[in-house]
């Protein structure tokens, strides 16, 4: 999502922004599954008494140990705000795939990927071991007035564009188009009727070079009712989807959510000049891209 969205300006629905306290919390790693090839899924469990799920693309910050120490700084919780030590420790974003209270239950699904701090996290971690959670942070959500949704997602959000769809109101119609690297990496999904998914695979020609323009072009737009647009993946992937929102007059935090997920050949790390950065944009109402 946005993390600040443009003012809304537009007749008919906007998107809604969530904003509630943040938590931090110590969660066990309860099991851990290999979903496909590129995809792990790891239950998590301990004391979730004031979670809550609140919008579909929800997510955490997962503070890991400083690699010099070993040990942990995680923030401290003041009233609804995180204190975060300095400097910022090692964190990373992750969707709540799922949020079962009766189980006591938090899924999350990690693309695994070569030389990342929490990708190798992911692929070593064992039952037991246990994980800072900053969250979750909700953000926009769709009102049922959006009666048909556009959704984009690559690998990375894959788990949110799930949950979208598992979670979309009923009589809302949906276009998914849902981008992964190859066939061995599609997910059975819930699909309701009016929703229809459109696998795309990095290894088909077109889609390494064109993404999700062709999925977009071939898109039939209603005329005469409120629609939206969510997307997350790759900041360079999204940036023809960006272009291609506001030709058809979405604004971002407005009547669409675009979001960066991550940025090819650079670590989502958190470093002080990054942090900085993002003060700035926030203070200045623009878009981060990942
Ligand atoms: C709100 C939000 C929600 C997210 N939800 C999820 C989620 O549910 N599941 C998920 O898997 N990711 C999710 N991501 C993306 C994830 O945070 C990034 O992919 C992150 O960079 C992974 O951290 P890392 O430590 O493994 O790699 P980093 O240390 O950040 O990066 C190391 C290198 O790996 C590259 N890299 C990063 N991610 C990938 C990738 N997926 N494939 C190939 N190369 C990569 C980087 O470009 C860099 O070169 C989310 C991001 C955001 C902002």
């Amino acid at each position: 999502m946005p993390r600040h969205g443009d003012t809304p300006t537009l007749a008919g629905p906007t998107l809604t922004l969530l904003d509630h306290p943040i938590g931090i919390q110590e969660l066990e790693v309860l099991r851990r599954d290999q979903l496909t090839p590129r995809m792990v899924r790891l239950v998590l469990g301990g004391d979730l008494a004031r979670w809550e799920a609140r919008a579909p693309d929800e997510h955490v910050k997962l503070v890991f140990p400083d690699p010099e120490t070993g040990m942990t700084r995680a923030p401290v919780a003041d009233g609804d705000h995180l204190h975060w030590p300095k400097p910022f420790p090692p964190t990373r974003e992750y969707t709540v795939r799922r949020f079962d209270r009766e189980r006591g239950e938090v899924w999350m699904d990690f693309v695994v990927h070569p030389g990342g701090l929490a990708s190798d996290w992911a692929e070593s971690v064992q039952p037991g071991d246990r994980l800072w959670v900053a969250g979750p942070r909700a953000g926009y959500v769709a009102p049922p007035a959006f009666a048909y949704r556009v959704v984009l997602a690559d690998h990375t959000a894959l788990p949110a564009a799930a949950r979208i769809v598992e979670e979309l109101p009923h009589g809302v119609r949906a276009r998914v188009a849902l981008l992964v690297p190859d066939a061995a990496e599609e997910q059975d999904l819930v699909v309701r009727e009016g929703v229809e998914v459109t696998w795309l695979h990095e290894d088909d020609p077109e889609v390494s070079d064109r993404g999700f323009e062709p999925f977009l072009a071939g898109l039939d737009l209603p005329a005469d009712e409120p629609w939206t647009l969510w997307a997350g993946g790759e900041a360079g992937l999204l940036k023809p989807v960006r272009r291609w929102a506001k030709e058809h007059g979405l604004v971002n935090g407005s009547t669409a959510d675009i979001s960066g997920y991550w940025k090819r050949g650079r670590s989502n790390a958190v470093t002080p000049r990054r942090r900085l950065a993002h003060r700035v944009k926030h203070a200045l109402r623009i878009d981060d891209d990942a």
